[in-house]
């Protein structure tokens, strides 16, 4: 067992360190509270080939690991927080399913944009009654010649209000084996976007509407049958908001730590008092805990499909430890730490949202005890015993 990086690993960090503190330093502050895209910083960081680190070269991407990946989050996160849901985006998010089941067509159309930074995609699974229990989904797709014809809606979905391609979850057929996945382009007709609503973190996410919405047969990205597939690329997903929790978290860290050094209250300086001198302490070990997790669960990854425990262990981990941290930072900054004035504020409420989105804690939990018990526990309600 090794817990150092390999030489690549820490040139490659050096590499990112330093893009970062060259190009997004400034405008840091700013940019955490614009709730759209940067599509600026996209474009940059798709010159310096931090989009799809871990997709093959074949696809347009860089050939490296998810580890990799994790790495360029830390990285950048450390300098702009904000900047850091780019590399999400470019690596992690809906693009990784994308890239591992679209049609060489749907790549070609696409991908090319998606990871130079001039597109965007957002994924619709959420819909008003099917949260935790995603698997209630409603949005039909019937099909209808050489089309789907698309029914229902969405809700919560990450960069919608930018976004120029969805990735809709739908529903062919009853059932688990029903649910399928579909590519919407925006302004398809039949498919509508709603007003911006506001998460706590300053993000904006849009209603989406389908009424009749026509989608070419081209456009079916996974058909009845590609759920557990789409699950399974869902854990990497996972493993990206699990590195931007933990990185919002240290920044904050590393913010109250420089803070609570030359900062003076009673003729002292801060880091003086033992009181928060145990914060310090307890808040090293929750992060360095919960980085581990995320190493183990990244690494391994790179040696076929994240096991869903190791991600569940990871990303309830560092969901609470990124809030937990990021909440002690801004206490120990005081009045400053609460303020707009520093990011330490905004990595708490960033923070707060991945404890829900991508697998709430308790149902990473719930995950987490099966394994325990090695046994399923069915969510669901039983229905009544027959009559005797
Ligand atoms: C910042 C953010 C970004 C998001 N981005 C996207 C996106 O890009 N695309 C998308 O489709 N969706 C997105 N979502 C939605 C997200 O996937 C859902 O919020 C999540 O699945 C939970 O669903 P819900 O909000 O309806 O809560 P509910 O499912 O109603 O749950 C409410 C509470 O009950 C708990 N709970 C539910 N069932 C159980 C159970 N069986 N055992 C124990 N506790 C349980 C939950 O953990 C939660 O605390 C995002 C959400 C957030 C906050």
């Amino acid at each position: 067992m090794n817990f150092e990086f390999t030489p690549e690993q820490t040139q490659f960090a050096d590499t990112v360190r330093r893009f970062a503190r060259a190009h997004l330093a400034a405008g840091a502050l700013e940019r955490a509270h614009d709730p759209r895209f940067p599509f600026d910083v996209a474009r940059l960081m798709a010159e310096q080939g931090l989009m799809g680190i871990a997709l093959s070269e074949r696809d347009g991407g860089q050939g490296g690991s998810l580890m990799d990946a994790v790495i360029a989050i830390e990285q950048v996160a450390a300098v702009c927080p904000r900047s850091a849901d780019v590399v999400q985006f470019g690596n992690f998010g809906p693009i990784r399913t994308f890239a591992e089941y679209g049609t060489p067509a749907q790549k070609a159309r696409w991908l090319g944009e998606l990871l130079a930074g001039r597109m965007v995609m957002s994924l619709g699974m959420t819909e008003p009654d099917a949260g935790s229990a995603l698997t209630d989904l409603k949005t039909s797709a019937r099909a209808d010649g050489s089309s789907y014809i698309v029914n229902g809606g969405k809700v919560f979905s990450t960069f919608s209000p930018d976004a120029q391609i969805f990735l809709i979850y739908v529903r062919f057929a009853p059932g688990l084996s029903g649910i399928g996945s579909v590519i919407v382009e925006r302004g398809t007709p039949g498919f509508s976007i709603g007003a911006p609503a506001v998460f706590m973190s300053g993000e904006e996410w849009c209603e989406l509407h389908f009424n009749d919405c026509r989608v070419p047969v081209e456009n079916v990205l996974l058909g009845p049958g590609g759920f557990k597939k789409q699950m399974a690329g869902f854990n990497v997903e996972r493993l990206g908001n699990t590195a931007r929790s933990l990185a919002c978290g240290r920044y904050a860290f590393n913010a109250a730590r420089d803070y609570a050094a030359t900062r003076e209250q009673f003729g002292r300086p801060l880091c003086e008092f033992q009181g928060l001198q145990w914060k310090f302490a307890d808040m090293a070990i929750k992060l360095d805990g919960a980085q581990l997790l995320l190493y183990r669960a990244a690494a391994n990854a790179d040696r076929g499909l994240p096991s869903a425990y190791e991600t569940a262990v990871a990303k309830a981990a560092c969901n609470q430890t990124g809030f937990e941290v990021a909440s002690e930072a801004v206490q120990i900054m005081g009045a400053l730490g609460y303020s707009r004035e520093t990011l330490v504020e905004y990595c708490m409420r960033r923070t707060r949202g991945w404890m829900i989105a991508g697998g709430s804690i308790e149902i990473l939990k719930n995950r987490i005890a099966e394994h325990v018990f090695d046994r399923r526990f069915d969510q669901r309600k039983r229905p009544p015993a027959a009559a005797e």
